[in-house]
């Protein structure tokens, strides 16, 4: 059996986050239905036990602040966004985890912004085997 919980989490920019370019790669390599991001974290058996607050990173998809959301400068392309206008700014939430949460309940939450559309993230548990 599997608990979600949901909640909505509001940011409020500009946040102390900053540009991280492999984050940038690594999200729109994502299948087209990327509004939807996937973590998973993986606490011990106690941990799970004793409930947690973990960090979680997820990418915001804010206006370039080079070119202001362009694109381009006056003759090429925007070498900071490559053209595409956009920047992800890396926001890291921190996530309450219940005690006594199990194995593969998922976290279920929408990130807004003023700046971008709502991304929805969800967050599963794993919990590691206590045999170690
Ligand atoms: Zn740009």
């Amino acid at each position: 059996m599997h608990e979600c919980f949901a909640d909505e989490i509001a940011i409020d920019f500009p946040s102390v986050g900053h540009v991280v370019d492999r984050m940038r790669d690594a999200f729109l390599g994502e299948p087209a239905d990327a509004g939807l991001l996937t973590r998973e974290v993986s606490l011990s058996s106690r941990e799970a036990l004793d409930g947690r607050v973990v960090p979680v990173e997820v990418p915001i998809r804010t206006a370039c602040a080079t070119c202001g959301g362009r694109g381009e400068t006056w003759t090429e392309r925007c070498p900071s966004c490559r053209g595409s206008g956009d920047a992800l700014v890396c926001h890291t939430l921190r996530v309450t985890v219940p005690p006594g949460v199990a194995h593969g309940a998922c976290f279920r939450f929408r990130v807004t912004s003023p700046h971008a559309s709502a991304v929805r993230v969800e967050v599963r548990v794993v919990v590691r085997s206590s045999a170690a």
